[in-house]
Parts: structure tokens; sequence; C-alpha cells
């Protein structure tokens, strides 16, 4: 299948970088999103206890208001001679009072208890607390609870008080001095449920705990409310007693999403590296196979032509002399055995890609299989200059081997030594028994391989840089072939190289005396 601007490099780099830009806003999009819900889950819950809080406040209020209703249904002014009834009533009854104080609005004593030394401080101490003037007694509104709440230096001061009218028409105003201890009590009443989930405490506005412990101010579930109308002076605080476990919940919970959304673009990231890797790999090979049909073409046309111009002279008649004839000869013999090394690299370079393989194992013996091949070939490159020292040890072994493909490698080591050699010819060859092994060694001083390039050297149409440079002819295949036909064998190839120094090709075959060897 084709896909369309799948070859264009800068359709490929604007995809990449497009992918990146929404991936990275994706992820800048999904954490603000988490942070906003984690946000308004926090916010959800501080708004339950907030009104909660009020509940409890707005309770205790009505508590208190019930109270007052009571309290006032509890006086008659009416009938003066039973108010100390009416008084050691209400005081008797669990209804918070400390003291009962009859009074004329704009009177500085009450009427009743009546005033006696007795009741002198405790009358002083009321009045220090409670001025009707400075109330506005006179304005307040018929038979209607009202309260005071008031810091005194050692302790707090809270009276309901209710202006009522005689028969007569005189207004009486009568004050219940609540005891702080029942307030108390009322308040760990009211509150006592809440101490299962919430630490719970009851301030004054210097903050001063009025009822329970000190709790902390400085997370965001903390909440305060003041009592609206009867303990105005007072403000219920409350804090959930796992907040920190809510807070770290939040962070973790944050931490999580943020670890995710990392997690999920770095695979996005590291599948867009696979990809690119992937796709400039494929690239690479492409333009390899280009350059190897432009090199084979090449290799092959030089040969015929030079095939075909030595015989058309020959076709003439015209040369006369034996040894010239002899020698165009030689050079159709030798350039028609190049062409048909090439072609028979490409057959076997064909059946390696297709996975074909057509060996032939025999008993072979690589020493003299080395010999013969050496005996043609080592005349052809002596003539190009090329001083050629064959050592081949006669004890080496038969083996199971395939003589054909063992040539092949060897010519293409040969022929690789030949091309790749500038100023010093000169080629050793060697064969030699490593312990299970044939070694098939071929030694040149020519222009070497850098180390860079040399694990590379044995993939297929790979090229060397100096042998682009240098213009030598090749098409990348003669090492992929040499390797798969060690391979193939059990053996391997190695390589020791330096550049400006030459190389040291080995093939390495291990001698195998039957085709079931182990060694396979
Ligand atoms: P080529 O057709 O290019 O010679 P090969 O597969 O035979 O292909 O070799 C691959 C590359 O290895 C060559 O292009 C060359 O750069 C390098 N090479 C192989 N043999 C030698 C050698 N004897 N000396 C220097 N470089 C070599």
């Amino acid at each position: 299948m084709k896909i369309p601007f799948i070859h264009n490099s800068l359709v490929i780099f604007m995809a990449i970088g497009l992918i990146v830009v929404l991936t990275v806003a994706l992820g800048y999009i999904t954490y603000h999103y988490t942070v906003g819900r984690e946000n308004l889950a926090e916010t959800s819950l501080v708004q339950s206890n907030i009104k909660l809080a009020e509940n409890y406040v707005d309770r205790i209020e009505q508590r208190i208001v019930d109270n007052d209703l009571i309290l006032s249904g509890m006086v008659n002014v009416d009938d003066r001679p039973k108010w100390p009834d009416m008084a050691a009533a209400i005081k008797n009854a669990d209804l918070n009072v400390d003291q009962v104080y009859f009074l004329r609005p704009d009177s500085n004593y009450p009427l009743y208890p009546p005033y006696s030394h007795e009741i002198r401080n405790q009358w002083g101490a009321f009045r220090s607390s409670f001025d009707p003037k400075e109330l506005g007694v006179n304005n307040l509104s018929l038979n209607q609870p009202h309260h005071l709440h008031k810091e005194r230096p050692n302790n707090y001061f809270f009276a309901t008080f209710i202006l009522k009218e005689t028969r007569k028409g005189d207004r009486i105003l009568i004050c219940f001095q609540m005891n702080f201890d029942k307030i108390s009590a009322l308040l760990d009443k009211n509150l006592r449920d809440l101490h299962d989930r919430f630490d719970v405490s009851v301030v004054d506005y210097e903050n001063n705990v009025v009822y329970g412990k000190p709790i902390s101010r400085s997370t965001k579930y903390f909440h305060e409310t003041r009592f609206p109308n009867t303990l105005y002076k007072w403000f219920l605080q409350i804090v959930p007693r796992n907040y920190t476990e809510l807070e770290l919940g939040v962070q973790n919970q944050l931490r999580y999403n943020l670890y995710f959304i990392i997690l999920s673009m770095s695979l996005i990231f590291i599948s867009l590296a696979i990809i690119y890797i992937a796709w400039q790999r494929d690239r690479q090979l492409r333009q390899l196979k280009e350059d190897f049909i432009g090199n084979v073409s090449h290799e092959l046309k030089t040969p015929l032509s030079l095939i075909s111009m030595f015989s058309e002279i020959l076709a003439t008649g015209r040369i006369q002399e034996d040894s010239k004839k002899q020698d165009y000869y030689r050079i159709i013999h030798s350039e028609s055995d190049r062409m048909s090394r090439l072609i028979l690299n490409l057959l076997d370079f064909a059946n390696l890609g297709r996975g074909a393989d057509s060996r032939h194992f025999e008993k072979t013996n690589i020493a003299q299989l080395v010999a013969k091949a050496l005996e043609a070939y080592r005349h052809e490159i002596q003539k190009e200059g090329f001083q050629v020292n064959v050592q081949i040890n006669p004890d080496v072994p038969d083996s199971f081997a395939d003589p054909n493909a063992i040539t092949m490698a060897l010519f293409n080591l040969l022929d690789n030594s030949v091309k790749y050699s500038a100023d010093q010819k000169r080629i050793d060859v060697r064969v030699d028994r490593n312990n299970g092994f044939v070694d098939l060694t071929v030694v040149d001083q020519g222009i070497g391989i850098p180390p860079a390039e040399q694990h590379r050297i044995f993939d297929k149409f790979y090229r060397g840089r100096e042998a682009s440079v240098r213009r030598v002819r090749g098409s990348g295949i003669g090492l992929a072939i040499t390797k798969h036909v060690a391979e193939m064998h059990g053996g391997e190839v190695l390589v020791q190289s330096q550049p400006g120094k030459g190389s040291t090709f080995t093939l390495r075959i291990p001698i195998r005396e039957a085709l079931e060897d182990p060694k396979s």
C-alpha cells in the first residue's frame, strides 16, 4: 500500500511536530481539568462543613430562644407580691438562670430583689455590664426577649431581657442573668455529636477558647461561624478530624494524575521516536537500494564494454601478433570471470533475501579449495601489481562445507582487498587450523576501515564512506554474502582494521566431520 506524502520529510516532520504540540496541549488541559475537579471536590466538602456548622449554630440559638419563651411565660408583672416566688421558681428550674431582676427601665435600682447591703456587689457587677440607657431599653418592643452578651475581665456576661407592661401601663424590665457553666453545658449537649468527625471549639473575639480545645486554622477545611443573635460575641469553629488525610488525599490524587499524564505523554513520545527511527531506517534502506541498482548496473557495464570492445577488435582480424591476441583473449576471459562472479553474487544475494538456501554441503578440504581457487586469480592480480603471499597449513582436515559458497566468500574478500588497496599492493592469504575451526584469513595493507564503520560493513547494501569518495566500484553486498556464508556453516567473519594501515578479514568455519555434527 502506498501512503501519500510518506516520502516527504517536511510532511513527516510537520506531522511529528503537530503530534508533539497536541500531546503537550492535551496533557496541559488534562492536568488543569484534574486540578479543577479536585478543587471542586474540595470546595463542595468545605461548603458542606459550612452548612453543618451553621445548622449547629442555629440549633443552639433555637434552644436559647425556646428557653427565653419559657422564661417569659413564667413571669407575671402584674402580680408583684409573687415576684420572689417567680424568681425562685425560675432559678430552681433548669433554665440556665443565675439571677432574675425586675426593674424600671429608667431606674438605677432594682424593684426586685430590693436593693440591700447583701446584693450591693452583685447588683454593682450586674449594672457594670447591663446599662438600660445604653441598650435603648425604652424603644424595645414589648414582650420580646432580647440578649446582651459581653466579655468581662475574667468571665462572660450573658443576659436575656424582656420589656413588659402592667395593666396599669407601667413598664417593667425583667432581666435574666445567665449562668456561664450552664451555657457551657448547653453548648456541650448540642455539639457533642459533632465531635465524632470534627474538632470543635467555641471562641471569643480574641480567639480565647470558651468551649472545647484550640483547633488549627491553617487548613482550608477550617470553618468558623458566629452565633448571630444570642451568644453573638462567640464563634463556633470546626475542622474535620481527618483534615491532614483529606489534604494528603488531594495532593496524592493530583500527584498520581500528574504521573499518569507524564507517563501517557512519555509513551506517545517514545512511540513517535520509534516511528521516526523506523521511518529514517526505511528511508536509508530505500536510498541504499537505489544506490545498489546504480552500482550493479555500473559494475556490469564496465566488463561488458571491455569484452565487447576486444572481441570486436579480434573479430575484424586486423590483429596479427599472437602475443597481442593472447592479451586480448586474457582480458575477455578475466572480464567474463568478473561478470560471472558478480552475477553469482547477485543470485546468491537474491536467495539470501528470499530466505532460500541452495547450498550443497559435501566433504571439502578448505585448504585445497583455497589453493585451487587462488591459482588463476593470483596471476590475475599479480599482473595488477599485487604481491600475493599464500600460507596454507597442509594439515587442515576435511570438513562438511559448501565449496562454491566458500570460494565465493574468498573471492569477495580478495576482491575487496584489491579494490581498497592504494600504494601498498600486498595481500596475504592464510588457511590454518584453529582448535575446532578452519581460519581463512585475507590481509591487505589498504585504506583500512574506520572503527565507526566496522559494525556496519556486513549490512546489506552498506558501502563505506571512502568507497564512495574514491569512487571504488562495488554494490555493498559482498560482505553481507560472506557473513551469510560463514553463518550457514555455523561460523563467523571477523574484522580487524586500522584506517591507513590495512584490514584483516577472517572467515572462521567450524570443522564438521558429518552433516549432523553437533557444531552446526
Ligand atoms: P562493496 O561492494 O562496497 O565492496 P562490500 O559488502 O564488499 O561492498 O563491503 C562493504 C564496505 O566495507 C565497502 O564499501 C568498504 O567500505 C568496506 N570494505 C570491505 N572490505 C574492505 C577492505 N579490505 N579494506 C577497506 N574497506 C573495506
